[in-house]
């Protein structure tokens, strides 16, 4: 097998890398080891900055996302038994974000490339880099038993935080920066109508809550919970009642309740690596930084890093310039910190940490009163949230 740039996991980064280089006249193959059923069902992100959005809709795939996605042109954080409503259309010159989840945007993604006559292997096992610091890197992958080796001239390492392409960079090259946080998110899929039609992000002092949905029918809710909490000690009526608590007002506010069709926890950390390539080969997406998902940002920063990417290869297809190549880790983290600040922000807001005190919780409420109630403020997380613009 030869192409020009093979690209490692259909997640996000993979899938719309593999659109914008289709674009462009590259040729691409993308590898995935999962089944399609598999990546089209995998609950995870669901908010969309208004630049991938946009960018989704330039590429022709936003039809579905246009007609089922729910737009958002605010959120509402509530603390001390009171929502306040954050406006991002007034704070941000009309901007806001669509509500629209991630798996659906697989969906979407994997059909129009497989409708454009393009190769998408599923299942390929034992997927392998080798000579990434030469001119022609090869990955090497089994299919139904059988090894392959896919000969390209670049190759792009989507294969988020779990995948092998980052493990291939050789020993000291990388520096790694990261941090764990002392909980985890529980989160839930429930058959029950949104009790608000946006988000809210709730300060507690048992711990974070927040609501959010995937359809007018569909919620999903998340509980602060310790990052190995056991899902056995945690039936539906105790996650029902737990959220009840977290999402109280003084007004007597109570989340519609119903079947939870899906639950897990999920861990809480901030990381990244520096830099995102070597050779012939280019990190992007979760494979090279991940954030805590307060700030929703995770899927976002994967689509951002494959902008830069796709604009550096077409750079180099087209005139055999490296410019914008060897400057795309050095381009990519500029975003990459400040969204890290963004994440790391919010979370540290919202949450209880166990090493907290009663001056760090007024300290939380003096800083949420303040961003709720300065437009300075709120407009620094309303400008955040809906994504910075695009150098
Ligand atoms: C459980 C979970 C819940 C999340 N919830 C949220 C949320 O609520 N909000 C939010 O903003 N973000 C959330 N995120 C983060 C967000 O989903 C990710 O940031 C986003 O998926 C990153 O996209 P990606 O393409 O870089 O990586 P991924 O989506 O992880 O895609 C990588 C792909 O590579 C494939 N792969 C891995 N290894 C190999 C290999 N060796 N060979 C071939 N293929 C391989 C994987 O199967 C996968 O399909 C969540 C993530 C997880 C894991």
């Amino acid at each position: 097998m030869k192409t020009q740039v093979g690209i490692i996991g259909a997640g996000p980064a993979g899938l719309v890398l593999a659109h914008l280089l289709a674009r462009a006249g590259i040729e691409s193959i993308v590898l995935e080891m999962h089944p399609r059923q598999y990546i089209e069902e995998r609950v995870r992100a669901g908010v969309l900055e208004q630049g991938t959005v946009d960018l989704l809709n330039e590429l022709g795939l936003g039809d579905r996302m246009m007609r089922q996605g729910l737009m958002h042109y605010g959120i509402e954080l509530r603390f001390a038994g009171r929502g306040h409503r954050i406006d991002f259309a007034d704070l941000t010159g009309g901007k806001g974000v669509m509500v629209y989840a991630q798996h659906e945007v697989i969906k979407d993604l994997v059909a129009a490339r497989l409708a454009a006559g393009a190769e998408i292997v599923f299942e390929a096992k034992e997927v392998r880099v080798d000579k990434i610091e030469s001119e022609k890197p090869a990955i090497r992958f089994t299919k139904d038993g059988v090894t392959q080796e896919m000969e390209c001239d670049f190759i792009a390492g989507c294969d988020g935080f779990h995948g092998v392409c980052r493990e291939a960079i050789p020993n000291g090259i990388l520096q790694v920066y990261d941090r764990n946080y002392p909980f985890g998110w529980l989160g839930i899929l429930a058959e029950a109508q949104p009790a608000s039609h946006e988000l809210i992000y709730s300060h507690h002092e048992r711990g974070f809550a927040l609501m959010s949905m995937r359809s007018p029918k569909i919620s999903r809710l998340y509980l602060q919970c310790e990052p190995d909490e056991d899902l056995n000690q945690w039936p539906d009526a105790r996650i029902w009642e737990e959220l009840q608590k977290r999402f109280s007002t003084s007004d007597g506010f109570s989340l519609t309740e119903g079947p939870v069709i899906q639950k897990g926890v999920t861990g809480m950390r901030s990381f990244v690596v520096e830099p995102m390539q070597f050779g012939q080969m280019f990190l992007a997406g979760d494979s090279a930084h991940i954030v805590p998902p307060t700030g929703a940002k995770g899927l976002n920063l994967a689509v951002a890093d494959v902008r830069v990417l796709a604009a550096g290869l077409k750079e180099f297809y087209a005139s055999g310039k490296r410019d914008l190549l060897d400057r795309y880790s050095e381009i990519c983290l500029r975003r990459i910190w400040k969204v890290q600040r963004f994440s790391w922000w919010m979370t540290s807001l919202l949450h209880k940490f166990s090493s907290d005190n009663e001056f760090d919780r007024r300290r939380q409420l003096a800083e949420l009163d303040y961003v709720t109630s300065s437009r300075a403020s709120s407009a620094t997380l309303a400008e955040n949230y809906v994504g910075l613009p695009f150098d």
